[in-house]
């Protein structure tokens, strides 16, 4: 079963400049398995569970992918590293797993 998980974070580049921030704003919430955040984050967050914090650096190609003419993403080529913490874990419904995306307070259909 997917987990649902709802988290902080801080995002610096490799020079330690913040980027992006939760902190001010709700947790960001997931559900494994999604396509919700960035792969190599997912993939690192797995073992993870409620009250955790770690640091996890995610490689360009796990990120953004590399700069080119065919990706102008602003974080593209960009070694990233996110602060995390873990607000909250839970298993997926069977609602949210065939939505294929997660069910929070004010989200209805
Ligand atoms: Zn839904």
């Amino acid at each position: 079963m997917p987990r649902v998980i709802s988290f902080h974070y801080t995002l610096k580049d490799r020079t330690g400049l913040t980027l992006d921030s939760s902190q001010a704003k709700p947790p960001l919430t997931y559900m494994e398995g999604a396509d919700m955040i960035i792969e190599g984050l997912e993939k690192q967050m797995l073992p993870l569970n409620k009250g955790d914090k770690k640091k996890i650096v995610v490689p360009a190609a796990e990120a953004y992918g590399p700069k080119g003419p065919e990706n102008r993403h602003p974080l593209a080529g960009k070694e990233l590293t996110f602060d995390v913490e873990i607000v909250s874990v839970r298993e997926a419904t069977q609602e949210e797993i065939e939505h294929g995306h997660p069910h929070e307070e004010g989200h209805s259909h």
